[in-house]
């Protein structure tokens, strides 16, 4: 019988240093005893930060900022590489690589702080070094531990289109790439470490998959495979009921629907990318969140149809870095087609729209994006709506960058009746103040704007009031 495929997903923390990236490799050295594995890794934690805060340093004109930093990734990478490998033949060949990537690097930052300027696609190529620099290292470490190994570039195999730093995949090229690449080193015995987070457009351009996209990159790889599983490692136990800094008692969910895991992403829990479960929906193929730093936790399986808990409510979830935009008031009754117009600008700019909220008089919305596209979302909305509100002197669109989204998410909530009463009640009852609340016809989840201030008593409070401290681990 063939053996089953898995991909593996270290991300960033699994990656931190030499022991991180040491516990992070024998974990595929384990898991290639009885299956063929492709592995996917991020930056080392930390890194893509650092080369995106370096870039916009040399585009202010910092000559520095770019060496300053290849000096410090380099002793850090090789740091990395003598303690997991020693001295052999392989260490020397990947310090070569290094170089050669840290070469690259420095005339992108060089031409940045002398034209001053940094294009998206000149970004792409910065923010990609992390993963171009730690795959070699990972994939050498495999072979030290007696793996048979090979390091890939992801623009070789993951073909997106254009729209740099959160481009989208086409699935059918990345299948034949992968099939053509990936799949005679399977059928060789050889375990690919490919970099998360990249891809390339049709023209050959390198494109990013957006801030955390390594998860992605790993489904589409499963999807373009054919894997039986995709196991994203991280440094968390799972998916959890709740931010365990938030909510003490919060705990792992054993199995949860594709659905659920999406809107739990989507609604900040970081432990996926929001887009990674897209990859796999088709081909139904389970993904796993599991802890780097605690392999003997079973973790959490994404499957199509999860498992009940018994009660409506699965998981809560929060983010704290939103803007609230409001486009209304009644100077703007009378301008055509607001809604249409708002979104249709929100998309222009690829908001990410979290939440939407209309009253009915249909001229007032208001509308969460993350914080760092709501003053692009706001001054493009002022564009839009300039002429209708030239002779207006009230401000009709306004923004709130002090608050927060609470989710409570749960396929069974659908059919289940009273639970948006219950989850008001609790949050009635600690006087927390509601500022805007949207509940979608699929009844998955119910989620509210507070002040940021109140985000962490309204968690504490659904948290207590649906049990799932208790019921979690039925
Ligand atoms: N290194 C990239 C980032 O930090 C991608 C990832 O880690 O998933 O956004
Ligand atoms: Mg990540």
């Amino acid at each position: 019988m063939a053996k089953p495929l898995r991909v593996m997903k270290f991300g960033g923390t699994s990656m931190g240093d030499a022991e991180c990236i040491a516990r992070s490799a024998k974990i595929v050295v384990e898991g290639a005893r009885d299956a063929s594995v492709v592995v996917v890794v991020s930056a080392m934690s930390g890194v893509t930060n650092r080369l995106i805060a370096s870039a916009a340093r040399a585009q202010a004109g910092e000559s520095e900022a770019g060496p300053e930093l290849m000096a410090a990734l380099r002793q850090q990478h090789e740091t990395a590489l003598e303690t997991l490998i020693g001295k052999n033949g392989q260490r020397w060949q990947v310090q070569e690589q290094i170089e050669a990537i840290l070469t690259e690097a420095r005339r992108l930052y060089d031409g940045t702080a002398l034209l001053r300027e940094l294009s998206p696609r000149t970004l792409d190529s910065i923010s990609s070094l992390g993963e171009r620099l730690s795959a070699p290292v990972f994939s050498a470490t495999l072979a030290a531990m007696g793996v048979r190994s090979e390091c890939v570039e992801a623009t070789r195999l993951i073909v997106t289109d254009s729209y740099h730093g959160g481009a989208e995949p086409l699935a059918d090229l990345t299948r034949e790439n992968s099939e053509k690449c990936l799949r005679p080193m399977l059928q060789d015995g050889v375990v690919p470490v490919v970099t998360g987070f990249i891809g390339s457009s049709q023209s050959g351009e390198l494109t990013t998959l957006g801030r955390g996209g390594s998860d992605y990159s790993a489904t589409i790889l499963g999807a373009a495979l054919a894997a039986d599983e995709v196991i994203i490692w991280t440094d968390v136990n799972g998916v959890l009921t709740a931010d365990p800094r938030q909510v003490k008692d919060a705990r792992t969910i054993p199995e949860i629907s594709y659905r659920e895991a999406a809107e739990l992403a989507f609604f900040g829990a970081k432990v996926l990318h929001p887009k990674t479960l897209n990859a796999v929906v088709a081909a139904k193929i389970p993904v796993w969140i599991r802890n780097s730093f605690s392999p003997e936790h079973p973790g959490t399986k994404i499957t199509p149809q999860g498992r009940s808990n018994g009660g409506g409510v699965k998981a809560l979830t929060a983010i704290a870095d939103v803007s609230l935009i409001s486009v209304g008031g009644p100077g703007i009754v009378g301008v055509p087609d607001v809604v249409g117009r708002t979104f249709s600008t929100t998309a222009e700019v690829r908001a990410n729209v979290l939440l939407i909220s209309q009253s009915s008089s249909q001229n007032d919305i208001c509308f969460a994006v993350a914080t760092p596209d709501a003053e692009r979302t706001v001054t493009a909305l002022r564009k839009e709506f300039a002429k209708d509100l030239a002779n207006q002197k009230v401000e009709h669109i306004t923004l709130d960058h002090e608050i927060a989204i609470v989710a409570v998410v749960g396929e069974n909530m659908r059919g289940t009746r009273g639970m948006a009463g219950r989850t008001f009640s609790a949050l009635g009852r600690e006087d927390v103040n509601i500022i805007a609340i949207a509940q979608g016809s699929s009844e998955c989840n119910i989620s509210f704007v507070v002040e940021g201030k109140d985000m962490k008593a309204a968690l504490e409070a659904t948290h207590r009031e649906f049990g799932l401290g208790a019921t979690a681990a039925k």
